[in-house]
């Protein structure tokens, strides 16, 4: 199974850079930055937590 990539918060619907920050949960529920924090970062959908997305390009 691969990582879908989304590129909207599923809760405001901003839009995520594939290469920004962003925000998933462990059923690869996808948020924006400022709503992950908003939210406390447990999953709305799924009460999961919330952890920072891996970037593609790797960094360190
Ligand atoms: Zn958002
Ligand atoms: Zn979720």
């Amino acid at each position: 199974m691969g990582l879908e990539m989304r590129t909207v918060c599923e809760k405001c619907e901003t839009g995520l850079a594939p290469d920004g920050e962003a925000f998933i949960c462990s059923f690869e529920c996808t948020f924006c930055g400022p709503c992950s924090q908003s939210m406390d970062h447990i999953c709305p959908n799924c009460g999961g937590e919330i952890v920072r997305r891996p970037r593609r390009t790797g960094e360190e």
